[in-house]
């Protein structure tokens, strides 16, 4: 197993439409922010897998001559977010096979921790893989079970499955959708008149008007066919621990969507509150750093009743295609994307929030370019802990060492952005922000791992994945 370890993506998938495959296209444009480097839609025409996977945006993916050559009233869809070279088309989802049940698809958002055992006792046994994504994994798996029913293949498959995955299938005839028993990545149900839609969030359901059902429980998996929605609990058996990723909230989700049974945009409002009162400062204007920061500033000014501005203009534009110039402009990267308004800033007391620092980086250059533009004091607040331990789940972080909070004291943090006053939210607070504080994972924080590494087995795979971390399909 190589580079392609980790999973940061977008799933949709429909069943029972004429327009499937542009549906799906439409519910992947939804979900972008989860996956920008490829996409590809799997459809069935009742006799045939058709598949259509490219890099780049989904609207660079798809056009019409490429969603016409996709029929069929079933279709998954999935866009692939990665960091390195790793992210060639081969490794893009849908995966597809044909095996002696049938041809079977499967798009995948998660990261397997025991990906690298199982695939050494598959290719020890004879499996050849053609990806180096852990999804494929889970296709060689159903192909080598024996059952008489494909739905007792995919219990016996899913049960040897550790980590963190929410899945789509089509096989021919069903959508089939699942989440690991911990419930760490989301998937929900939607329906739009007698299609059934399953989706990452539920902005990709509103995109096509689709009513919200229900999430897919944690533990659940749902076969959606000719006779309706069918529900399995592949782990009944097995004690459950909630551990939802708080950092879809915190992040990663998009605001309008609806995630582990609570609106993103409510939650990181509360956590700006819990900000302002953790770490109160007396200000002349709250303002977010765009996108990611802008409900929790809102919420930070609210609480704190300091007025709420949009201190930064942010380009949207910004795509792979921009232009470098051809001579070295200084700090072009940061003010093409993004530039202070000058007018409402300069020798103002500002509170800035962003939702979290990884490396420091890019923090810092906003910061910089604040400054120049005649800002009096600058105040960082945070909407989540110090970012200390990597993702084993599926969250893209870099690895331990470039975590500039795993690096750095918070005063030395504070220095190198250059800030008057810094302040992260507390573990405590966030939780008690969230409510039902058991249910959720809190390892890039807290460095409590849910799912435990006890045997010499996953202690191993968790250092392999520690080297690869950031690496790959996030
Ligand atoms: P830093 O200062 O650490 O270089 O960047 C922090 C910024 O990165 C924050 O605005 C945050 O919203 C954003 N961010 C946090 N996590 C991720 C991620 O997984 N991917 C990307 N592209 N940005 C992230
Ligand atoms: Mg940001």
């Amino acid at each position: 197993m190589d580079d392609n370890v980790k999973h940061y993506c977008g799933l949709f998938g429909i069943y029972g439409h004429r327009d499937a495959a542009r549906l799906a296209y439409l519910g992947l444009y939804s979900l972008q922010h989860r996956g920008e480097e490829a996409a590809g839609i799997v459809t069935y025409d009742g006799k045939t897998m058709h598949t259509h996977k490219a890099m780049g945006l989904v609207s660079e993916a798809f056009n019409e001559t490429t969603l016409r050559q996709l029929p069929g009233r079933i279709a998954v869809g999935h866009t692939r977010y990665s960091t390195t070279g790793s992210s060639t088309l081969k490794n893009s989802q849908p995966l597809v096979v044909t095996y002696a049940k049938g041809s079977i698809a499967v798009a995948h958002n998660g990261n397997l921790i025991n990906a690298f055992e199982l695939r050494q006792q598959l290719e020890a046994n004879g499996s050849i893989f053609q990806t180096t994504v852990d999804s494929e994994i889970i296709l060689h798996l159903l192909a080598r079970a024996t059952n008489k029913h494909f739905e007792d293949d995919l219990v016996e498959c899913l049960k040897l499955l550790k980590g963190a995955f929410s899945l789509l299938f089509v096989t021919e005839g069903s959508l089939i959708g699942c989440r690991d028993p911990n419930g760490f990545r989301p998937l929900c149900i939607g329906r739009l008149n007698k299609t059934y839609v399953l989706a990452s969030e539920t902005c990709a359901l509103d995109i096509i008007g689709a009513k919200f059902i229900r999430e897919v429980e944690p533990g659940e998996a749902v076969i959606i066919g000719p006779g309706g929605l069918r529900s399995l609990h592949p782990f009944k058996d097995q004690p459950q621990k909630l551990s939802h990723c708080m950092f879809e909230h915190v992040y990663f989700a998009r605001p309008d969507s609806i995630v582990f049974g609570q609106s993103v945009q409510e939650v990181r409002m509360k956590l700006g509150r819990q900000l302002a009162r953790e770490y109160p400062v007396e200000a002349d204007l709250v303002m977010p750093i765009p996108d990611s920061g802008n409900f929790a500033a809102l919420g930070y000014s609210l609480e704190s009743k300091i007025p709420f501005t949009l201190g930064m203009t942010r380009n949207h534009y910004v795509g792979r295609t921009f232009i470098q110039p051809a001579q070295e402009i200084r700090d072009l990267k940061v003010r093409v994307k993004f530039n202070p308004v000058r007018a409402l800033i300069k020798d103002k007391r500002l509170v800035i929030v962003d939702d979290s620092i990884v490396r420091g980086t890019t923090t810092r250059a906003r910061v910089k370019s604040l400054r120049e533009a005649g800002a009096k004091e600058i105040h960082l607040r945070v909407s989540c802990p110090p970012t200390k331990h990597s993702c084993f789940y599926g969250i893209d972080f870099p690895t331990k060492k470039e975590l500039i909070a795993n690096t750095m004291t918070l005063e030395e943090i504070r220095k190198f952005i250059g800030v008057d006053t810094l302040g992260y939210v507390s573990l405590e607070g966030m939780l008690q922000a969230i409510g039902k504080p058991g249910d959720y994972c809190t390892a890039c924080w807290s460095g409590v791992y849910p799912i435990p590494f006890g045997e010499e087995g996953d202690k191993f795979a968790l250092e392999r994945q520690a080297k690869h971390a950031g690496q790959g399909c996030g």
